[in-house]
């Protein structure tokens, strides 16, 4: 699991820990991440900690043969790990752009695979998912690069569930609203200065103007669907994206 040792990928891996999942805690801080580790062995759980930049091709397959070596094989991928950056495509710079892109495509992308391998190798079958977000149907000012990679993530879960299919390998996309994890509240101080008003302006004028009930979407809300979306049995389930968001989007 990518961006383990945060927010919704750390709450992810609780409930993944408290299933009986061995839980690879990947992610770029390794100090994090080995804390992350330890603390779901400290509540009885199996977990590894490893470092891991999800844009380094040799870092993602290093992290992911140590995984897979240590504990025999790779059944679920939960490719979470993202940035955000705040700037009108106007103004964003090339190297902001790519560096969003980057860490969402192709981090999605070079952990995909290099999971896929091992179980396409082990047939056993497995599931993969990628953490979408509303942002992955529509667009939000100021948030460009990630709109578009979160809208290519839904193009990678559809062609893993077509290529994965004849080696039982399923892929679906959590989309989720808005969560309050470290990468939102990076946001909001941002987003208050420059509007000139204040946070919780934002909050309900901006973050969940669009939900049915004015409500943040819980990191446990998340870990709920992911266990259910890894447990899922059958085909009947894939190339999906489930948009867990109070109504902020609706399919
Ligand atoms: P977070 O900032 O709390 O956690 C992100 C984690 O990813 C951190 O541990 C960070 O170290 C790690 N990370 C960042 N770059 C990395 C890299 N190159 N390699 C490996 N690890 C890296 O954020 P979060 O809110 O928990 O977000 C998790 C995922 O959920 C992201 O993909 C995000 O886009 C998505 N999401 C979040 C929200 C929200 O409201 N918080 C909404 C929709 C989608």
């Amino acid at each position: 699991m990518t961006g383990a040792a945060s927010g919704i990928g750390r709450r992810i891996a609780e409930f993944y820990a408290r299933e009986g999942a061995i839980v690879g805690v990947a992610d770029l801080d390794a100090g994090a991440a080995e804390r992350a580790a330890r603390e779901l062995e400290a509540a009885g759980g199996r977990a590894s900690a490893h470092r891991m930049d999800v844009t380094s091709e040799a870092e993602v397959d290093a992290g992911i043969d140590a995984y897979a070596e240590r504990w025999g094989g790779v059944d679920i991928l939960v490719s979470n790990a993202g940035i955000q950056h705040l700037d009108t495509i106007a103004d964003v710079s090339f190297a902001d752009w790519k560096r969003v892109l980057a860490v969402h495509l192709d981090g999605s992308f070079l952990t995909t695979r290099a999971a896929l391998r091992r179980m396409i190798g082990g047939k056993r079958g497995g599931s993969i998912i990628l953490m979408g977000s509303v942002h992955s149907y529509f667009a939000s000012v100021k948030k460009g690069p990630y709109v578009v990679a979160k809208h290519g993530l839904l193009g990678l879960c559809r062609t893993i569930a077509k290529e994965g299919a004849p080696h039982g390998v399923r892929a679906n996309a959590i989309c989720p609203g808005v969560v309050r994890t470290p990468l939102i509240e990076r946001q909001l101080p941002v987003l208050a200065r420059e509007a000139g008003v204040s946070e919780e302006q934002i909050v309900h004028d901006l973050f969940l103007r669009l939900t049915v009930d004015g409500e943040y979407t819980t990191e446990a809300d998340l870990a709920e669907v992911a266990v259910f979306l890894a447990a899922f049995p059958t085909n009947a389930l894939t190339g999906q994206s489930i948009s867990v968001s109070h109504g902020m989007h609706m399919l």
